[in-house]
């Protein structure tokens, strides 16, 4: 919003016409509210966009969509062994404070030169679940499989 304040001229703004008080660039759209409109339509609008951009990273991260291509909506659930369910900001952040915590109590007592791929499992209500870095992923899913005596890589 504050680029908008430098590069587009007064008379291109409007008053927000959910009266919640904002002065600014109208976007498009049926309601074009302005910019940075927190009424309920808008933030709906924007916690929508922000999910999906987190999907299209997650579809990326777990090789569903090559990387230098944009991924778009339903290709990531259609392709791909695997099913998925991506979750940002409010139900997300739970799970990401719970793991960073497990993995720095295991990083404080990690050895020197220990490289293995780390998971944090949680065990409760008779659920025993892993959550791991995507970003380490084929290094984990295999050490699993070794674990499970497969023989790979
Ligand atoms: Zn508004
Ligand atoms: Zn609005």
């Amino acid at each position: 919003m504050q680029s908008d304040d430098v590069v587009v001229p007064l008379d291109r703004k409007v008053d927000c016409p959910c009266g919640c008080g904002l002065f600014g660039v109208a976007r498009y759209g049926r309601l074009k509210h302005c910019r940075g409109c927190t009424c309920r339509s808008c933030s709906g609008r924007r916690v929508r966009s922000l999910g999906h951009k987190s999907q299209g990273k997650a579809a990326h991260k777990l090789g569903l969509v090559p990387s230098g291509r944009k991924a778009r909506s339903n290709e990531e659930d259609e392709a791909g062994a695997l099913r998925y369910e991506n979750k940002t900001g409010r139900v997300a952040r739970p799970v990401i404070t719970a793991f960073r915590n497990v993995r720095a109590q295991s990083e404080a007592t990690r050895p020197f030169g220990d490289v293995r791929p780390f998971l944090a499992t949680f065990d409760a209500d008779g659920l025993h679940v892993g959550v791991f870095d995507l970003d380490h992923q084929v290094e984990l899913a295999l050490a699993i499989l070794r674990n499970h005596g497969f023989e790979v890589g």
